[in-house]
């Protein structure tokens, strides 16, 4: 049993999972954000199938039942809506479980529900100094408060503190993509999630519940010039003006600036895991583009490992099997969520018809990522990898 508490650091996806996680399973922890109250940014979230596993595992099986909406079948079109590859989600071995998708803020709604007492908000860390047996650990309050914990888990995002304080190498690597993302109310009884590829361009349009759906668009802009107009509508007209389908009627119903949320896509250069008493989970690790859907797939895992491997083993020996065991699985899925991304986003017509004939034969890009994926169970090989090590 660990007798000094753990600090997570960030009450997003990865720190409310983990928060739940070491309830469940008696390891003592404070947690701390750094913004004022909970709240999550982006629009929609579709939860593959690992990611409706992983979020059983925790405990959420019946709100995800209750609150998501499970899609059925992932569509690539071209930019006229002509479809050029489609594929059932209802197929081994996609059908591991359910592929849903909801809204972000319902999604956060039931990662901290009966949490948010816990959490200590406006607190950041300003120091993180590693001792013989924890870290030191200095806030950023009146006081510069300091206080020794077992360890240190950044679970912060992409911007990672902890990162940048415990972890020398940690860059990112902007994608040169600018996005665009908002949910609008649209029937979708007859609506599958719809993915527009266009040189340098890709509109998706998700379903995330009955009457609501969540859009994506992204374009590539190595300069970031999209930065410059904060008249979001103005630039979806002039990128994804000439497409038609779903995108034309989505762009039709646009909803104000205000509420499509710009961004850019970024990367942990190289996932990374421990530094001495101090780990990092989720965005915070291992930041990726969203070409296969896994952030919070990646982060629930990476939790589910981290707090059953705490549960067995002294902290320094957890952190060791904690990179050990997560290292292949993760870097596989950075690489395959970067590597399609870098080639689909500076294309020019001759290169995107070789992509959409390669997709006609093989199916769309982010299902055949699947498939290799979900052929595998990391939940499952954990207890057989516990089990050996603990001998
Ligand atoms: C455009 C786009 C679309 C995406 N679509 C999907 C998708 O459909 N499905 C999917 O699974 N994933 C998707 N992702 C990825 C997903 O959003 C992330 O992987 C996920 O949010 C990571 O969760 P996290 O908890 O690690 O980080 P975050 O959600 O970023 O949470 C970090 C938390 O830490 C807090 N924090 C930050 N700094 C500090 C600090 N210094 N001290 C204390 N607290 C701090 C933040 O306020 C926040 O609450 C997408 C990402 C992008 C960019």
């Amino acid at each position: 049993m660990h007798t000094k508490k753990i600090l997570i650091s960030g009450a997003g996806i990865a720190g409310l999972a983990l928060a739940r996680q070491f309830r469940k399973l008696n390891i003592p922890f404070d947690i701390i954000e750094k913004r004022s109250h909970l709240t999550s940014d982006g629009a929609g979230i579709a939860l593959p199938a690992n990611a409706v596993k992983a979020l059983r595992y925790i405990g959420f099986g019946k709100h995800i039942e209750q609150n998501a909406h499970q899609v059925n079948k992932i569509i690539y079109a071209d930019s006229a809506g002509m479809v050029l590859s489609e594929a059932s989600l209802l197929e081994s071995p996609l059908n591991a479980d359910r592929f849903v998708a909801l809204h972000r803020h319902e999604f956060h709604k039931i990662l901290c529900s009966g949490l948010e007492a816990d959490i200590r908000f406006n607190t950041s860390i300003n120091q993180i100094i590693q001792t013989s047996n924890g870290v030191l650990v200095t806030f950023n309050d009146h006081d510069h408060s300091q206080e020794e914990f077992g360890a240190v888990i950044g679970a912060d995002g992409v911007n990672s503190r902890v990162r940048q304080l415990a972890f020398s190498d940690s860059e990112l690597t902007d994608l040169g993509v600018t996005i665009w993302r908002w949910t609008c109310r649209y029937p979708t009884d007859d609506l599958q999630p719809t993915y527009m590829l266009e040189a340098k361009k890709l509109f998706m349009a998700y379903p995330i519940g009955k009457n609501e759906v969540y859009c994506y668009a992204h374009t590539f802009d190595p300069e970031n010039l999209c930065s410059r107009s904060t008249d979001h509508k103005a630039m979806l007209a002039r990128e994804f003006g000439q497409y038609g389908g779903i995108a034309k009627i989505m762009l039709e119903i646009l909803p104000e600036n205000e509420f499509i949320i710009p961004g850019r896509l970024r990367s942990v250069a190289q996932p990374l895991f421990v530094s001495g008493r101090a780990a990092l989970v989720g965005d915070a690790g291992h930041a990726c583009s969203p070409m296969l859907q896994q952030g919070a797939a990646c982060a629930l895992e990476d939790v589910i490992t981290l707090s059953e491997l705490l549960k067995q083993f002294s902290i320094d020996e957890a952190l060791l099997h904690y990179e050990k065991f997560r290292s292949e699985r993760v870097n596989w899925i950075t690489a395959s969520s970067d590597g399609p991304m870098k080639m689909i986003i500076n294309t020019d017509a001759s290169v995107l018809s070789v992509i959409q004939e390669k997709m006609r034969e093989n199916g769309p890009l982010n299902v055949q990522g699947w498939r290799k994926l979900l052929a595998t169970d990391p939940l499952a090989e954990l207890s057989a990898y516990i089990g050996k090590n603990r001998i």
